[in-house]
């Protein structure tokens, strides 16, 4: 479930917390239909 990921209220704010972790080219940003925030994907 997506309740145990983080949640972002956009796709710049996931991103933005991808690029600052730098994993920005192994991730990325995808809007949840569980929730209706984004998250990213892998773990
Ligand atoms: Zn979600």
């Amino acid at each position: 479930m997506c309740t145990r990921k983080r949640r972002y209220r956009s796709q710049g704010d996931a991103l933005d917390a991808a690029l600052l972790v730098g994993v920005e080219r192994q991730r990325s940003a995808y809007r949840c239909p569980l929730c209706g925030h984004w998250h990213l994907t892998g773990n």
